[in-house]
């Protein structure tokens, strides 16, 4: 099996989500890939130019599809003062950054045939299944983050770090 699998950077150790922070996961399906080199690693987010660290984004208007399709934004969740409790600065739109990343993502999908992907769950770019909602407070909704809606489309099989089984018996099955 030589199928090769793509996998967000931060699942692999590299400190590079929003908070500067990585979220490893060590499990023997990964050292098995790792072993025989099958291992595209890739940051969307980093890629489409986001420094390290950066303020959370969220998708607001929807979920990453209706960033592609109906102009649902990512937006930053603008500055708050805290004795007023209203916001002291406008949302920054940073869409453009999410899908130029995304776009990346998916010309490294082509350059190595990727059919697999494993990817952060509930992140606004490498979601798969849930995402968080747009109000900053913390709450989830259905669908999947800008880079995950894109692969997606052209039919890459996307699996988050919490479906490694399935991921693998997928793999089995390329
Ligand atoms: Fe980068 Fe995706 Fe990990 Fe966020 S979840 S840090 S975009 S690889």
């Amino acid at each position: 099996m030589t199928q090769k699998v793509l996998i967000s950077s931060c699942l692999l150790g590299e400190k590079v989500r929003y908070n500067g922070s990585h979220c490893l996961i060590t499990h023997p399906i990964i050292k098995e890939w790792h072993q025989h080199n099958l291992i595209i690693a890739f940051c969307p987010e980093v890629a489409g130019g986001l420094p390290i660290p950066r303020p959370a984004a969220e998708i607001s208007g929807g979920a990453g599809k209706d960033v592609w399709e109906r102009g649902a934004e990512v937006i930053i969740k603008p500055l708050v003062d805290t004795n007023a409790n209203d916001a002291i600065s406008p949302d920054v739109i940073v869409t453009q950054a999410f899908k130029a990343g995304a776009e990346q993502c998916l010309a490294l999908v082509h350059q190595h045939q990727i059919k697999l992907a494993i990817l952060k769950a509930k992140s606004p770019s490498c979601g798969s299944e849930t995402i968080y909602d747009g109000s900053f407070s913390g709450k989830l909704r259905v669908g999947e983050g800008v880079t995950t809606a894109l692969l997606v489309k052209y039919g890459v099989k996307v699996f988050s770090e919490l479906q490694l089984k399935q991921a693998y018996e997928y793999w089995l099955g390329l």
